[in-house]
């Protein structure tokens, strides 16, 4: 049987409700309370599978040289150049492919702009590192000399 005040499933024996602790003697239904009415049965939105092809071969390449962009963006050519590359088929991605597809062309210029930044502030380090070397060594060869 089923409490009448708070619907919980109980013994049939039980003088109170387990769950809340209502007098289960005489104020009890029998029946399970009312389920809320069906939602009706509804198509599934029909899907078109994806057109393998050049088309999001362009997002597929955005994204992968984005990602290796990013994860090379220490190396100061390589990932500079990757992370252009994202970026420019991105961009050609998010131009030419339709709608459904244009998630992994959007996410490839994303990292692509990120990679680039970071890029070419590891770039600026590299140069900066070289130069205080640089200069650091001719101090010391100066001083020595
Ligand atoms: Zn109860």
């Amino acid at each position: 049987m089923y409490c009448a005040k708070c619907g919980k499933e109980m013994d049939d024996s039980a003088k109170f409700c387990p769950s809340c602790g209502a007098d289960a003697s005489g104020e009890t239904v029998s029946e399970q309370p009312a389920q809320p009415a069906q939602q009706p049965y509804r198509e599934p939105a029909y899907v078109a599978p994806a057109e393998p092809g050049q088309s999001s071969g362009v997002g597929v390449g955005a994204l992968i040289c984005g990602i290796i962009g990013l994860v090379l963006c220490w190396v100061p050519i390589v990932g500079l150049i990757l992370s252009i590359v994202a970026i420019v088929l991105g961009g050609k991605g998010k131009r030419t492919l339709p709608d459904g597809k244009r998630g992994m062309a959007v996410a490839g210029f994303i990292l692509g702009i990120i990679g680039l930044v970071i890029s070419i502030i590891v770039l600026i380090a590299w140069v900066v590192t070289i130069a205080i070397l640089g200069s650091v060594a001719s101090w010391a060869l100066g001083s020595m000399l």
